[in-house]
């Protein structure tokens, strides 16, 4: 299958990239596997050398890389070279230093007459598959982790913005991989079957919705092989009448809006103590209106298109469904006339907690508030979805922070801000948001196995004799 990659600032095209065939899958994954050894036996200093000069090669290819995606999402020019393009190349530095750290335990005499020792073994072959929001900072964050481990990747990005990874792999040979450690296929959720049903395939590694997880899941069941999955979202962010209001509402809109809301830790739900809600619904209203919604390479633009015409529609039935409901539309709410898929930052109130749209993964820049009655009441409404990602506490009281953020459900919970990520730090979720980790050691740490191995001696120490009274 050809596909027409659409501008979505625009509606223009911008090139036409056919799927990979099955034969194609078949020959990057054998590619993958026959390139596992030498990758997978090379130095930790040299794995890492690769990866310090990969992200060089991110770093003097900025504004090509910028401008695929860009170009691909609609995103602004500005927030994608300043902002993502400069974390990537920080993420692949911190794999690079990462593949320098992986030891196993140190050895330990568990048994008479021998010496066991854990090592880390890098797990193999990995099927990476990627979202279409963050086209190359996913991209990066599956291939560094997996290569930095020792691993080899077939990575297949999302048939609507391929681009930037399949520069990336390029970039990465230049870089000194091995012919064949990495490889880029293109195409939807066939290719994607069809590469994780591979039987060279020896571990899976999924960002997406919840949906198409669960169907990863299950091809992976048929092999058992393991999967790991950085599903959906709906983030509670949550303020109490103590907190510094104003920043809690402004900070907020513009955690509900990044990116046009299609960003998984997306503020989506604000949770306002009850005597100062009506303060901050006038305080994100005020916000929301100001964001300006434009085409990516106007300097003043915040938040550009949404990815597809038939998204831009999915947002706006939530928003219908959420009026139906009973609850109303303060600002936004409509689709802004003229070429792309622009959709009006939006924000609703009087929705119920069990509505669909405090319920549900919107992944558009829509905000609901809801009041809520002391700090239990909070906690509950915040652990009451089914997905379990990214959250956030708004309190001058720092204990009432911790106390709080102990209570949550999700794998990161912030204290008076909400969205920044470190590299350094793992990133992933719980219950319907799946489970893994992106970033940090323990993404690393996860495209390995352990290796017990177990030497026995000639002539064994003699132990004490001693025994437990
Ligand atoms: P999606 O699930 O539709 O697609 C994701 C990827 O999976 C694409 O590459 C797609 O082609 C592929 N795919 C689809 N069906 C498949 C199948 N049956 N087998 C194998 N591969 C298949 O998701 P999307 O619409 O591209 O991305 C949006 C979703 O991603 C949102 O739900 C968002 O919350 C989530 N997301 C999560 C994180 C996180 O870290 N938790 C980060 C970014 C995005």
């Amino acid at each position: 299958m050809i596909r027409t990659l659409i501008n979505p600032a625009t509606g223009r095209q911008i090139e036409s990239i056919g799927d990979a065939s099955p034969d194609e899958v078949d020959a990057r994954v054998a590619d993958a596997a026959g390139a596992a050894i030498e990758w997978g036996r090379a130095l930790p200093s040299q794995r890492a050398l690769v990866l310090h000069r990969l992200a060089e090669l991110v770093e003097q290819h900025a504004d090509e890389l910028s401008r695929l995606d860009v170009d691909e999402t609609g995103k602004p020019w500005t927030v994608m070279r300043d902002g993502e393009l400069p974390f990537a190349v920080d993420n692949l530095r911190f794999f690079g230093a990462a593949a320098r750290s992986l030891h196993g335990t140190a050895a330990g005499e568990f048994s008479t007459g021998y010496t066991s020792m854990l090592l880390r073994r890098p797990a193999g072959v990995v099927a990476a598959i990627t979202p279409w929001n963050f086209p190359l900072v996913m991209a990066v964050w599956k291939i560094g982790a997996a290569l930095a481990a020792g691993c080899t990747v077939v990575l297949k990005p999302a048939p609507t913005t391929p681009r930037s990874a399949i520069r990336l792999a390029e970039l990465a040979r230049e870089a000194g991989l091995p012919s064949g450690a990495l490889s880029v296929v293109t195409g939807g959720g066939e290719v994607g079957e069809a590469l994780i049903s591979n039987a060279s395939v020896d571990t899976v590694t999924f960002t997406g919705s919840t949906a198409t997880g669960r169907r990863i899941m299950q091809l992976a069941a048929e092999r058992a092989v393991p999967v790991h999955l950085e599903l959906g979202g709906k983030a509670p962010l949550i303020v109490f009448a103590d907190a510094d209001l104003d920043g809690a509402a402004s900070a907020a809109a513009l955690a509900a809006t990044y990116n046009t809301g299609q960003d998984c830790t997306a503020a989506t739900r604000v949770y306002v103590e009850r005597s100062a809600h009506d303060q901050v619904v006038d305080a994100l209203a005020a916000t929301m209106r100001s964001i300006k919604v434009g085409q990516p390479d106007d300097p003043s633009t915040d938040i550009g298109p949404l990815i597809t015409a038939d998204h831009r529609e999915r947002v706006d039935a939530f928003v219908r469904r959420a009026e139906a409901e009973g609850a109303s539309v303060v600002t936004g709410g409509a689709a802004i006339d003229g070429d792309g898929w622009f959709y009006s930052p939006t924000l609703i109130a009087g929705a119920a907690q069990r509505s669909q749209i405090v319920q549900d993964e919107v992944f558009g820049p829509v905000l609901a508030v809801v009041p809520f009655d002391g700090e239990s009441h909070a906690i509950e409404l915040a652990n009451d979805t089914r997905y379990g990602l990214a959250s956030s506490v708004w309190t001058s009281q720092v204990d009432r922070g911790l106390r709080v953020a102990h209570q949550i459900r999700a794998g990161v919970t912030w204290v008076n801000d909400h969205l920044p990520i470190a590299s350094e730090m793992p990133h992933g979720g719980r219950g319907s948001s799946g489970f893994g980790k992106d970033m940090g050691h323990d993404a690393v740490l996860a495209f390995t196995f352990g290796h017990h191995v177990m030497v026995k001696h000639a002539e064994p120490v003699a132990r004490s004799g001693f025994r437990p009274a």
